[in-house]
């Protein structure tokens, strides 16, 4: 694919870039970079030890001051809609890639410097990445991984010595903050606003040419590409998009800003900018600020929205195709497939054998408004379903005895009581009748349960606390988290804090809940 030579004179200054994929670029060069952290699961994907990633050559690799010889770095060309509306070239405006390697498993994986200075998409921005935003998505990219949940990596977070200035602190305050950098890794960076732009460009051989490398080298099992496997390739991304809506409503997870060239062509969680973590359930929730009034991307309309964006693709692949029956059809499986794929994650949340049709999404609907009675934290709710017993002996229960496992997932215990516990307690009856209906004991179905509902995920505050601490220089508390996150699934000793209901101070505190864009 036709990129711009290679002049590190001019290959950074800001344009439009017709006719081309990506640009090659040069990292800029930082003042002091520091280690902050990294992932020994995404070192060792790439074979690397822990004294690699210790070594001055990695710190000067991944602060983007010293390329290894044979590197020629790039920055991709991509579109997208924002927030519904078409907005042209947008990237990668931070981001550069350093190289496509090949592991010892014989895995391709690109890695990426995000916030390593500007490329020739960087609009009117700098280029650069903030701490607390790098740490964001370095700490969640991980998170997730061990949660299950498809997403891009994150190799290392470096800080730069470089001052940033923003307009807006989380705060609210304007004024300048620590730079940093993290690495990502991924098969490919490849979004849906990578295919929008060209076509939006009408450059469609250059279109065609993009389809075929993604299908020859992210999508091979498909065979080669023919205007049939393009069909079969946009159904495939269907699928995978549908599969990761599913996980991300599995575990409370709200991206806050699906734009389409936020959305991965390999159905991965990619940009964490303002995410944020379900605490009380509330599907009407964004955590970003930006989108407060419309609340486009609020955590119950991730699903929808993905499909919105997946028919942006279908138009702009549309053109490579004689018709466009196989593309609806593909949209139209992205709704039956989520669906399904919902329901068996749902029964597996509540420790179900299976999906039993009509009374089990009545039991699910009525569970779905309970949450909302009173304020009640999502992940600490299932994973002490987990604990109700559903032995014959445990219908004796009183309403309050009955609710008693479930009470630390309550932010407002003064609230329970009266109507709403009765309420609580008619549907947890109801719920053991229905648990008794299966075979599993009670301790196979909190094994199966535990598996699925989180004990730990790395809610707002929790990520602020590490980010204040590295404001200060100290990292420990990165260190504690990425620990921590790395078995979301197991209590772990002396972690309790960690698995309980965000403080009250946390709710208004700037970072711990709502968060702007600026990052
Ligand atoms: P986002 O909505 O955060 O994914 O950002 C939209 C686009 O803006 C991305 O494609 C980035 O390339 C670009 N962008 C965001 N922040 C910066 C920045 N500080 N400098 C340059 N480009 C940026
Ligand atoms: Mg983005
Ligand atoms: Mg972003």
């Amino acid at each position: 694919v036709e990129a711009l030579p290679a002049d590190p004179e001019s290959a950074n200054f800001r344009r439009q870039v017709p006719a081309a994929c990506y640009s090659w670029v040069t990292p800029a060069s930082v003042p002091s970079p520091t280690l902050i952290a990294y992932s020994p699961e995404v070192a060792s994907l790439l074979d690397l030890d822990s004294a690699d990633c210790e070594s001055e050559a990695f710190l000067q690799l991944f602060s983007g001051n010293r390329l290894l010889p044979g590197m020629t770095p790039w920055a991709n060309n991509y579109g997208g809609h924002q927030f519904g509306h078409w907005a042209g070239q947008l990237g990668d405006g931070r981001a550069i890639n350093l190289a496509e390697v090949r592991n010892r498993a014989g895995e391709h994986l690109t890695l990426q410097l995000k916030g390593a200075g500007p490329t020739p998409y960087s609009r009117s921005a700098d280029g650069l990445a903030v701490l607390r935003s790098s740490l964001r998505e370095f700490l969640c990219s991980e998170a997730m991984h061990h949660l299950g949940v498809p997403t891009t990596r994150a190799l290392s977070l470096v800080s730069t010595g470089q001052p940033v200035l923003r307009d807006m602190f989380y705060d609210g305050n304007a004024g300048y903050e620590p730079g940093a950098i993290v690495c990502r890794v991924a098969p490919t960076f490849t979004r849906f606003g990578s295919f929008q732009i060209h076509a939006a460009r009408n450059e469609i051989e250059l279109l065609r040419r993009l389809v075929d490398f993604t299908i020859e080298r992210d999508f091979p099992e498909l065979g080669e590409p023919s205007a049939n496997v393009y069909e079969r390739w946009f159904d495939e991304v269907c699928q995978r998009t549908a599969q990761l809506m599913v996980h991300w409503m599995r575990v409370g997870f709200v991206h806050g800003v699906m734009n389409t060239d936020n959305l991965s062509v390999l159905g991965l969680t990619i940009d964490y900018g303002p995410y944020g973590w379900l605490e009380g359930y509330d599907p009407d929730w964004t955590p970003n600020t930006t989108d407060a009034g419309q609340r486009r991307y609020r955590y119950g309309q991730q699903p929808q929205v993905a499909h919105w964006n997946l028919y942006q693709l279908a138009n702009a692949i549309a053109p490579l195709l004689e018709g466009t029956g196989g593309l609806q059809a593909a949209l139209d499986r992205y709704g039956t497939c989520y669906q399904q794929q919902w329901q068996a994650m749902m029964a597996a949340k509540l420790g179900f054998d299976r999906w039993r049709g009509e009374a089990d999404e009545r039991l699910v609907t009525r569970l779905q408004d309970l949450l909302r009675l009173t304020e009640t934290d999502m992940t600490i709710f299932y994973r002490s379903l987990a604990n109700i017993d559903s032995s014959d002996t445990a219908q004796a229960l009183s309403d309050a005895e009955l609710m008693e496992p479930l009470r630390a997932a309550y932010y407002r215990p003064e609230e329970l009581g009266g109507a709403i516990e009765s309420r609580i307690a008619q549907w947890l009856r109801d719920y053991q009748r229905r648990l008794r209906q299966q075979s599993a004991s009670d301790s196979e179905r909190r094994g199966a349960m535990n598996r699925v509902n989180p004990c730990y995920v790395l809610r707002n505050y929790l990520a602020q606390q590490a980010i204040d601490k590295a404001e200060q220089g100290d990292y420990s508390e990165v260190e504690t988290l990425l620990e921590l996150l790395r078995h979301p699934y197991q209590e772990q000793p002396g972690k309790a804090a960690y698995a309980q209901r965000r403080p009250e101070w946390a709710r208004q505190r700037a970072g711990c809940s709502m968060l702007s864009c600026s990052s």
